[in-house]
């Protein structure tokens, strides 16, 4: 052992010495399918525009009002009802993490499916807090019955349900959701990561209730390199959640991206009903490939499976299509790929290579 390793065994904690880094697939000259990304970028005229006004910031202040403005615009486009607030996270995935923080009371637990985003698991797991996963039905369901008796059993703190789910990419029954809101006895916050491409959401029914909090970001609505995340709950909640928020998370150039982005929301509203046109035509074609099955989809994203997902995987990549291989996080996804839905000629190219793979 070097005295380097010596010292990390005494410096760092051991969960985290053995734990892996979120891992991101190399994607260098491949058709980018592997990250639910809108594949489309800003126009050039768009881009130029943009560019004009990133170029005036004062980069040399901190941010201050700027960050005012996007939450007040995310919270009108977003319709969040009176008497909620709105606070922001270097992504999503900074929010999921701020609240594991601020909820690290003795006993406290999160609670979420499986299979389903890894982040709520990561957040526990990082934050010492523990996490109990309840595994969907086999058509990728809420388990009704097995997560109330989970809730009953642990009494967690958190349950997350995202809502469309990550890989599954399916909706939940809302009147199980409204169940398990009902049966918890701590918060529920609902991922709504996906609601561009999904044809429900639970922002109207936000407002019946104290304990729910909802969760969106800008990233699948075109934005994944902008790194913004949103999270909407009663004034109350919000404030304490956001006492955990590290200063100045949010910097001048992603704000000022993100109001940009949502004056010209309509932009972004059409590239996802072509992203949801290209979706149904994904599926369409699966569903005649022999031996292939897709489930119905919700998101950016559609799950599939395949007779042999890593010989599958393995031919799309020779065949300069990027993916992502899902088969070993959980067993009810035993040889899944999970496809993100590209352009329209991305997904021609992804198809043609499905059917040279097989
Ligand atoms: N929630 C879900 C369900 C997701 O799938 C993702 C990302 N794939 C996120 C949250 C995180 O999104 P971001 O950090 O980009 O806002």
């Amino acid at each position: 052992m070097t005295a380097l390793q010596r010292d990390l065994a005494k410096l760092i904690r051991q969960d985290i010495q053995s734990m892996h880094a979120y891992a991101i697939q190399p994607s260098a000259g491949l058709i980018k399918l592997d990250a639910m990304e809108n594949p489309h970028r800003l126009s050039p005229e768009l881009q130029a525009q943009l560019g004009r006004r990133l170029g005036t910031l004062a980069l040399n202040r901190y941010p201050a009002g700027q960050v005012d403005d996007l939450r007040a615009a995310l919270a009108k486009y977003a319709g969040m009802p009176d008497g909620f607030d709105i606070m922001l996270g270097n992504g999503s995935d900074e929010l999921i993490s701020l609240v594991a923080m601020a909820c690290d009371v003795p006993g406290a637990s999160i609670l979420a499916p499986l299979p389903g985003f890894v982040m709520y698991a990561m957040s526990a797991q990082l934050q010492g807090l523990k996490f109990t996963g309840v595994d969907l039905t086999p058509d990728f369901g809420l388990d009704e019955p097995a997560m109330l008796a989970a809730i009953a059993e642990q009494r967690p703190s958190i349950i997350y349900i995202a809502y469309p789910n990550n890989p599954t990419a399916n909706l939940w029954d809302d009147a199980v959701i409204d169940r398990i809101i009902a049966a918890a006895p701590g918060l529920v916050v609902i991922d709504e990561a996906y609601q561009p491409f999904s044809s429900r959401s639970y922002i109207d029914r936000l407002a019946r209730h104290s304990h729910v909090l909802l969760m969106r970001t800008m990233s699948k609505f075109g934005l994944a390199g902008v790194r913004i995340g949103y999270m909407m709950g009663p004034k109350a909640l919000i404030a304490q959640f956001d006492k955990v928020r590290p200063p100045y998370n949010i910097s001048v150039l992603n704000c000022e991206a993100a109001l940009f982005a949502l004056e010209h929301a309509g932009v972004f509203a059409a590239q996802a009903g072509e992203l949801r046109k290209e979706r149904s035509r994904i599926q369409a074609a699966l569903a005649a490939l022999p031996g292939v099955k897709a489930w119905p989809s919700d998101a950016n994203m559609i799950l599939a499976r395949f007779p042999d997902a890593q010989r599958t995987f393995d031919g799309l990549k020779a065949h300069g299509v990027l993916v992502k291989n899902v088969s070993r996080m959980h067993p009810l996804l035993a040889n899944c790929l999970r496809l993100t839905v590209g352009t329209e000629g991305e997904n021609t190219q992804l198809l043609s290579a499905l059917k040279a793979s097989l």
